[in-house]
């Protein structure tokens, strides 16, 4: 007999609802008669073949009785969550239950009508485990379970996720709302005899800030102290590539000026949304400014003050980056591998979980582990190319070959999988099968506005220059020496940064 139970599931799957007593009934009867056969057997004089025999059995009859009981229980409720270990009944041979840790509990609070508690996740081991140590009763529990299963995804259940239970002024649950995050909130509420589950819009709003201030030392520093974060210098760089080089031209005393929507729920900021307008001061090149122009909400691009946009159509950098850690080089040294071997892409050095964007509309031809390549996502675009994203963390959810996918549409997160010596994301393009410097092909110059388009981008223009005008810099003191280039955090360094 193996672990399997008779009709073929395995024993470590949670078995919904098993009756403790019936089982331990069965559990009786089965040994029960074991013994009766092994008297049997002790009677006939094979006394120390029934030994072990009947020791053997001993050990295998127990998990052989989940299935007859299992025929007397509601249907099961098929919840996609795959604990490590039987949430169930685990306790088969009259041993001590493995006691979930206790869930943070809450007492309950007077609302109007009724009452409300608040349990943490915790460590339970499912989401229905969850629902009974946060108080709803068996049939509640299936129901709110059923109510939600295409709703969320119990597989993303983490133990610092809150759930409330809502009662009304008879003790009757009447609402369960799952919270995990500020933005992300789950209810299930009760109609008449029936669940009804939703996920919570939670209106995001958006602040535009306008914010400027003076390089010192770096243009990451200077964007840290302004409150922007220094995420943002990839902005800076990417939108006027071709047009300042960040690596060498950068001078203390250049000043820069954002507007930028900041996402806040309530007094919760999620962080920086849209870039509205960027410009750049250098007293090398004079003025630099750029203008996003929305096609679809939360995409677009930039545009120079001809409508032109600066990519050309795609996203140059398909993700905010620290610094490049590796460019697109023909004829590199491999850092690991001490040979001579072409880096058919461009390596930006950002953090695990940074989020990762297809540089242009196209589909995806391949999401998947690929040797050195690690989690690899690949794109096919018009025009005969194709984009790459190596050493992600993890995909985007729903990302699979075949699927069509939209510029800056979040496809993975930069990781470190494969051959790879620190987080960063690969990217590389293949135009007509072969490899192309990126940095190169994705620059050409812009698509213009389409002529109808002119007028209202002028006018959003003249406003947003207005709006950049108007942020005062902060009074510090320039750097002294003019002529010193100031440490860019868009050199690119040599940090080992892998394929
Ligand atoms: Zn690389």
């Amino acid at each position: 007999m193996s672990d399997e139970t008779p009709s073929g599931i395995p024993s470590h799957r949670p078995l919904p609802s098993v009756d403790m007593p019936l089982l331990r009934d069965h559990v009786r009867q089965t040994r029960r008669r074991s013994v009766l056969a092994g008297s049997v057997l002790l009677a006939v004089g094979l006394v120390a073949a029934a030994l072990a025999w009947w020791r053997a059995d001993d050990g295998t009859a127990p998990s052989a009785s989940p299935a007859p009981a299992e025929a007397a229980l509601p249907v099961p409720v098929e919840v996609g969550f795959t604990p490590p270990v039987d949430a169930g009944p685990a306790p088969l041979d009259g041993g001590a239950a493995a006691t979930p840790s206790a869930p943070l509990r809450v007492e309950p609070t007077e609302v109007p009508g009724g009452t409300r508690t608040t349990h943490a996740f915790g460590q339970a081991l499912g989401f229905r485990p969850a629902l009974t140590n946060a108080g709803l009763e068996g049939r509640e529990a299936d129901a709110v379970t059923v109510a939600l299963t295409d709703v969320m995804d119990f597989r993303r259940c983490r133990p610092e996720h809150q759930m409330t239970v809502e009662r009304d002024a008879d003790g009757r649950a009447q609402r369960f709302e799952y919270r995990a995050s500020i933005t992300h909130i789950y209810e299930a509420v009760r109609r008449d005899d029936r669940w009804i589950g939703r996920r919570v819009d939670v209106p995001v709003e958006r602040l535009r800030r306008a914010r400027g201030g003076v390089v010192q030392n770096s243009l990451g520093g200077a964007l840290e102290q302004a409150g922007l974060g220094r995420s943002m210098v990839g902005t800076f760089v990417d939108t006027f590539d071709g047009r300042f080089d960040f690596n060498t031209e950068t001078r203390g005393g250049d000043t820069f000026r954002v507007l930028v929507d900041e996402e806040r729920i309530g007094d919760h900021s999620l962080g920086f949304g849209t870039v509205w307008a960027i410009e750049y001061r250098s007293q090398r090149r004079g003025l630099l400014q750029a203008f996003w122009v929305e096609t679809r909400p939360g995409e677009g691009d930039f545009h120079d003050e001809t409508g032109r946009a600066v990519h050309g159509g795609w996203l140059r950098t398909p993700l905010r980056f620290d610094h490049i850690s590796s460019p697109f080089n023909p004829r590199r040294m491999h850092p690991v591998l001490r040979r001579i071997m072409p880096h058919n892409g461009i390596d930006y050095a950002a953090g695990v979980g940074v989020p990762v964007w297809a540089a242009g509309d196209g589909t995806v031809t391949f999401a998947g582990e690929r040797g050195a390549n690690g989690n690899l996502v690949s794109l096919r675009h018009d025009g005969g190319y194709e984009s790459f994203y190596a050493h992600l963390s993890r995909f985007a959810p729903g990302l699979a070959a075949g699927r069509p996918v939209r510029q800056r549409q979040l496809i993975g997160y930069v990781g470190s999988t494969g051959r790879s010596t620190g987080p960063h994301l690969h990217f590389g393009l293949k135009r007509n099968g072969r490899f192309v410097d990126p940095g190169r092909e994705l620059n050409g110059p812009g698509r213009a506005l389409p002529a109808a388009q002119m007028a209202r981008f002028r006018s959003q223009m003249a406003r947003l220059r207005g709006e950049l005008a108007s942020i005062e810099l902060p009074d510090v003191q320039a750097a002294t020496d003019r002529e010193t280039p100031a440490p860019s955090d868009a050199t690119p360094r040599d940090e080992g940064g892998m394929d």
